[in-house]
C-alpha cells in the first residue's frame, strides 16, 4: 500500500492487491471531524490507516461508502461503531448483493469481512459545516455518490471516472452524463477516482463523449485491446451486444 498527500487535509492510500486495479481509500482530516472514504477489501486493510491517524480516537469519524461494490465496502467492519454514510440505494444493494459479491470475489477478502451496512443514508445531498459535501451522482451504478471538499476543491468521484475506460453498470446513460456535466460545473481544483488517482480534465471530456456515443448507439471500436474489452463488457451490461 502506498500513500500520497493530495492537499493539506487529504491523504490517498492506494492498494495494488487487485490485479490491474489500483484502488484508493481517502482520509480527509478537518478540525473536528475525520472522513474516511471507502473501506476497500476488509478491516485488515484499514488497520494501517487507522493507526496512521491517532486523531480518529478523539475526533468524530465519518465513514463514507461511494457505492455498494465489494472493493469499496468490505472494510466497514473496522468502523462498525462509527457513523457510516451512503446513498439510501447503496444500503439496500449491499444487503441484496452481499452473498453474490462474497461468492464471486471471496479470495480478495482482507480479514474478518462482515456485512456492516451504513448507519445513515441520504437521497440528494448531505453537507457539513466544514465544507464537506456529499451528493448523489448516479453513473457507474445507480447508488454512486461523490464527495466534494468545498474548502480545498477536491472532488472524489468513486468509480464514475476511470482510466483507460469507465465501467458502465447502470443503464441510465442520461443520468451518467448529467452527473459528469455537474462535475464540470463544480469546476473542481482536483479530481480523483477510486481506480485512477489523478484524473485530468480531458478524461472527463472523453468520458462524456464516450457516453454520448453509447447513448445514440454509435458503433465504437477502440484500438487499445484493454479498452475494447471494457467497452464490450459495458455493452453487455447495458443490454446491447452490437457490432
Ligand atoms: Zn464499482
Amino acid at each position: 500500500m502506498k500513500w500520497e498527500k493530495l492537499n493539506k487535509d487529504t491523504v490517498a492510500f492506494t492498494f495494488d492487491t487487485l490485479e490491474g486495479f489500483d484502488t484508493s481509500v481517502y482520509v480527509i482530516e478537518k478540525k473536528d471531524r475525520i472522513y474516511v472514504i471507502d473501506t476497500f477489501c476488509g478491516p485488515e486493510a484499514m488497520l494501517p490507516i487507522i493507526e496512521a491517524f491517532p486523531s480518529m480516537k478523539t475526533k468524530e469519524v465519518v465513514v463514507i461508502n461511494t457505492h455498494f461494490h465489494w472493493d469499496h465496502i468490505w472494510g466497514n467492519n473496522a468502523f462498525k461503531d462509527k457513523e457510516i454514510i451512503s446513498h439510501h440505494l447503496c444500503k439496500q444493494l449491499i444487503i441484496d448483493q452481499w452473498h453474490r459479491q462474497i461468492n464471486e470475489n471471496s479470495k480478495y477478502q482482507m480479514g474478518d469481512v462482515q456485512m456492516i451496512v451504513p448507519s445513515h443514508t441520504f437521497v440528494d445531498k448531505l453537507e457539513w459545516d466544514d465544507g464537506m459535501l456529499l451528493f448523489h451522482s448516479p453513473g457507474h451504478t445507480r447508488d454512486s455518490i461523490s464527495v466534494y471538499d468545498q474548502e480545498t476543491g477536491l472532488l472524489i468521484v468513486g468509480d464514475n471516472l476511470e482510466m483507460p475506460l469507465i465501467y458502465v453498470e447502470a443503464q441510465d446513460l442520461e443520468a451518467y452524463v448529467a452527473t459528469l456535466i455537474k462535475y464540470k460545473t463544480l469546476n473542481p481544483e482536483k479530481i480523483t477516482a477510486s481506480h485512477t488517482l489523478h484524473i485530468e480534465k480531458y478524461m472527463l471530456e472523453e468520458t462524456i463523449l464516450y457516453l454520448e456515443a453509447l447513448k445514440v448507439e454509435k458503433s465504437i471500436t477502440f484500438k487499445d485491446e484493454n479498452k475494447q474489452l471494457i467497452h464490450k463488457t459495458n455493452l453487455k451490461k447495458i443490454g446491447r451486444l452490437d457490432n
